[in-house]
């Protein structure tokens, strides 16, 4: 499949799977040989978008692929693919549960094997930042290079996942998300049964970590996020 579908598809999946309302929340795919980057337009409702209405940017933003008017957040795309050479896609949303720890302004530590499996690692918060300039490109990137975390809490806004392609951005938000949700619920009942939680031993951690990354996990070819779209 190329880009442009998987970057299409990759959008509705957001949509799809609840993780998005309105217009909100975007995703992107970059073609690293032609330096295009393939995103959402901006304000287009998920109900109505169309493979063809997929933007491709050159890196210095400029369309030149497409009629629409990309993403207002293509520049904080592009700010992270131009310092990330190693990722293939990013994804944006406000989802419901991460956007209450971007209130709290909690991180997620790994309570579960399923956290463990995915991320390895406890999902940071950012401080807050505004949208002008390159100013949550550069807040991302700090966060991430400190923590080579794949999904980052935005504070006061919501999350960003970086992945090798936008499939794999847009199941790191999907799985943050369900654990936001969990780790939600746990700090609420486990304070209404003045109970104690805790975290898995980091132990632990690396190992159900190593597991899922290794070949064993999934069918050939890798685990969930790695699946393409049909
Ligand atoms: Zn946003």
């Amino acid at each position: 499949m190329n880009l442009k579908k998987s970057v299409y598809k990759a959008n509705l999946y957001l949509k799809n799977n609840n993780l998005v309302y309105g217009t909100q929340g975007n995703v992107s795919g970059i073609d690293r040989k032609k330096e295009i980057v393939y995103i959402k337009p901006s304000g287009v409702p998920y109900e109505e978008l169309k493979e063809n209405m997929i933007v491709g940017v050159n890196m210095d933003g400029k369309v030149v692929e497409g009629n629409l008017k990309p993403s207002v957040d293509t520049i904080h795309h592009l700010f992270l693919y131009k310092n990330l050479k190693d990722i293939g896609g990013i994804c944006h949303t406000h989802s419901k549960f991460i956007t209450v720890f971007s209130i709290l302004k909690i991180p997620i530590p790994v309570f579960t094997t399923t956290h463990a499996d995915v991320f390895g690692k406890e999902i940071p918060v950012s401080k807050y930042v505004d949208n002008t300039q390159n100013n949550i490109g550069k807040e991302v990137l700090r966060i991430y290079k400190n923590t080579k975390s794949n999904a980052i809490i935005l504070s006061n806004h919501g999350l960003f996942t970086v992945g090798e392609t936008p499939e794999k951005s847009v199941f790191y938000a999907l799985m943050a998300e369900y654990l936001a949700e969990i780790y939600c619920y746990s700090l609420i009942v486990s304070k209404i049964l003045n109970l104690k939680i805790t975290p898995l031993d980091k132990k632990e951690v690396e190992k159900w970590y190593a597991r899922y990354h290794s070949e064993k996990y999934g069918q050939k070819g890798g685990r969930d996020g790695n699946y393409k779209f049909q």
